[in-house]
């Protein structure tokens, strides 16, 4: 089978893609070895918050930004073409520091102040609210001292965003190809590598141009000159819990007894609580202190969630790099491109991903969207270290 584009790996980060070249013309092959978006993609919480996940300006920063704000197009387009309602939500995201019975709110609440002076500099949208305050917004809340609201913050539900894509990709034309990669066929040697094509089990599909979009697996794909762990896997535990009515209207992140981590509620009462972060390999397992950690951090910041119905729980690896930055991009191989590593923010950073990845490969931006330096997100910037020595 031959086709324009071969992309490895149907998460929302390669069928994202693969609908944005189809548009253009483009014939693209999307193999799955799995169910598209079953993984990483499925299992996220949805949450669109560039402002509380920078640590600081920088390219990631930047990259947040751009993507939040091609959102409010993309979940339109997304509605028009499958009639799918991705659960965009435009409360915004309330971050609160020393709730009642911290370890060290006076820490916590200097922490918050440190966030709000540097994103003050940078001009970006953020109100800072008193405890009181924050009681007025969510009255369920336990109290705290303090907090940061970021109006344009989102939040979205990662397996309609995921099915949306797929879905999207396949009406437009997008062959859909159900099979293991194991290698990125390469001719040459040195400077003169080319990416030809891919081995998927018994099949051979050749290309002009390959994209590894394989999520937590990439660096499992033989040929792709990624060193061994440059993108690992991050276990996250998520829990679901059913409220009715609705116990909050704002996602919001906090801290109980030292752990951080977060509240998604969604518009029907569900409210997903999130998440522990664990370099285990592949274990896909809920475990008893994982589930405990959110037992207590859901507690901890809503009382009432004492008395919620356990819906669901499972677990999820994000494609982890040492530097927490993607690796977007050409190679050093011809015809190899990556568009992977997203760790904890890839379904905020799907769309800015996959319209930089088409322009890589067509030339063209699209209408209203900027071009991206993707230097940062080069295999030298981001991968060079096995993500197991990074932060
Ligand atoms: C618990 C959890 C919570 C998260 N919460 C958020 C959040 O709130 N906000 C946010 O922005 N991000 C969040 N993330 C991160 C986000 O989910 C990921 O960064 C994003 O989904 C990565 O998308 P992807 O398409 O690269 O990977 P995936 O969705 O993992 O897709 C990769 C696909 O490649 C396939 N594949 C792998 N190897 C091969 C192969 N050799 N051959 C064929 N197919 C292959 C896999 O089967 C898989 O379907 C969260 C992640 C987790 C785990």
């Amino acid at each position: 089978m031959h086709a324009d584009v071969v992309i490895v790996g149907a998460g929302v980060m390669g069928c994202a893609l693969a609908w944005r070249l189809r548009q253009r013309g483009v014939e693209v092959i999307l193999v799955e070895r799995g169910r598209p978006g079953a993984e990483a993609s499925s299992a996220a919480a949805g949450i669109l918050a560039p402002q509380v996940e920078a640590d600081g300006p920088g390219p990631f920063l930047e990259l947040g930004l751009r993507s939040r704000a091609l959102y409010p197009a993309w979940v339109e387009e997304l509605r028009e073409a499958t009639g799918i309602d991705v659960g965009y939500r435009r409360e915004g995201t309330l971050v609160v520091a020393g709730v009642d019975g911290a370890r060290d709110p006076d820490a916590e609440v200097a922490a918050l102040w440190a966030r709000a002076a540097w994103q003050h500099r940078l001009g970006l949208p953020l109100v800072r609210l008193e405890g009181a305050e924050v009681r007025g917004l969510e009255p369920q809340l336990r109290p705290c001292a303090a907090a940061l609201y970021f109006p344009e913050d989102r939040q979205l539900e990662a397996p309609l965003l995921a099915r949306a894509l797929a879905q999207a990709a396949a009406q437009m034309g997008v062959r859909f190809v159900t099979a293991h990669v194991h290698q990125v066929i390469v001719e040459g040697t040195g400077e003169r590598r080319r990416a030809v094509g891919v081995a998927a089990q018994e099949q051979r599909l050749s290309a002009g141009h390959i994209v590894i979009a394989a999520g937590a697996w990439s660096s499992l794909v033989e040929g792709t000159g990624l060193p061994g762990g440059a993108v690992a896997p991050m276990r996250g535990q998520m829990l679901e819990l059913d409220t009715c009515p609705p116990l909050l209207r704002h996602l919001v992140f906090g801290q109980v007894d030292g752990v951080a981590g977060y509240l998604v509620p969604r518009r029907d009462g569900r409210l997903v609580c999130g998440s522990t972060m664990e370099r285990v390999g592949f274990r896909k397992e809920v475990t008893v202190a994982g589930l405990r950690r959110l037992l207590e951090l859901a507690e901890g910041l809503v009382p009432a969630l004492a008395q919620a119905e356990v819906r669901r729980i499972w677990a999820g690896f994000r494609p982890y790099t040492s530097g927490g930055l993607p690796l977007l991009g050409p190679t050093p191989i011809a015809g190899l491109l990556l568009c992977t590593g997203h760790f904890r923010n890839g379904i905020l950073l799907c769309p800015i991903s996959a319209e930089a990845l088409c322009a890589c490969i067509t030339g063209q931006w699209a209408a209203g969207v900027a071009p991206v330096d993707l230097a940062p997100f080069s295999l030298a910037a981001v991968g060079a270290n096995p993500a197991g020595h990074g932060t």
